[in-house]
């Protein structure tokens, strides 16, 4: 069957207190299965995961990086906020969070939000993928599955793509080892992160600026096994350790 990808229009903007999965089951007729893929941003509006810059005040590191970087000292505290540790604070601030993502300003957006404010990633990505499901499970009756979002840059490549930091209903990646490939090798190291891969889809779809689509819903994905350990350890992790050896010798301040 072919993989439809639909997005969801006509959703408005979305405030603190709005009921996200209502408003999206107003707006698409789900299927059993279907992958509901969820912009994390207009999530964390809805739950009110957001900032007013005027509230903060910037401590001395944060005046620091942002001396450096040309930001706002009250951003960057609001990154700083935001993190577990910091890996790299120029020429941009990489953060760790406490549920394993690593990613560039700790995933803070000033963007598709009012002046003043900006917008955090949801506190906890995977609680809020079950609990959207949960939601569309009771107004609309379907069991589908749901990926959040979010747009993150890279390591070795220019340009952004999109990247699951929460998911329900199904496993982040497809486990190929143990597989047999077209001439009977035994596949030894091939996990898919699939997740990422339609998030990656979703993002295209959703697009960055204006265009007002913060979901999408894929149709015909089937089904894969495998496991959601898609962070890795910190002793696994080669370029967080080399980073990490690099601020050791104070490289990046
Ligand atoms: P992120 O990737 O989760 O940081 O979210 P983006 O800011 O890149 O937005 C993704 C998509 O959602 C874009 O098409 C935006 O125009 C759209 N979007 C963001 N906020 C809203 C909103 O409140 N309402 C609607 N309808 N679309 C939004
Ligand atoms: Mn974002
Ligand atoms: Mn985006």
């Amino acid at each position: 069957m072919e993989i439809q990808v639909i997005p969801v229009e006509g959703l408005p903007l979305i405030k603190k207190g709005d009921d996200l999965p209502a408003l999206i089951c107003e707006r698409m007729q789900f299927q059993e299965r279907d992958i509901l893929v969820l912009a994390s941003s207009v999530y964390s509006k809805s739950k009110g995961h957001t900032r007013e810059l005027s509230g903060i005040a910037a401590g001395e590191r944060a005046c620091r990086i942002a001396e450096k970087t040309g930001e706002d000292p009250r951003f960057v505290q609001a990154i700083l906020d935001a993190s577990e540790d910091i890996l790299l604070e120029y020429p941009f601030v990489l953060s760790s969070l406490p549920w394993g993502h690593i990613g560039v300003r700790a995933g803070v957006d000033n963007s598709n939000i009012g002046e003043g404010a900006i917008i955090l990633l949801p506190p906890d990505p995977m609680a809020a993928a079950d609990e959207v499901r949960t939601a569309i499970r009771t107004i609309a009756g379907r069991a589908v599955g749901v990926i959040i979002t979010d747009t993150c840059g890279r390591a070795f490549r220019r340009g952004q793509t999109g990247i699951a930091i929460g998911w329900s209903g199904m496993r982040a990646i497809h486990d190929y080892r143990g597989d047999t490939d077209l001439f009977g090798r035994t596949l030894e190291i091939t996990e898919e992160a699939v997740v990422d891969e339609i998030a990656g889809f979703a993002n295209f779809v959703m697009g960055e600026s204006n265009s007002g689509v913060p979901a999408a819903v894929f149709r015909n994905c089937g089904t894969w096994d495998g496991h959601d350990n898609i962070y890795f350890s910190q002793e696994e992790d080669i370029i967080r350790r080399t980073l990490e050896k690099e601020r050791g010798a104070g490289d990046h301040i």
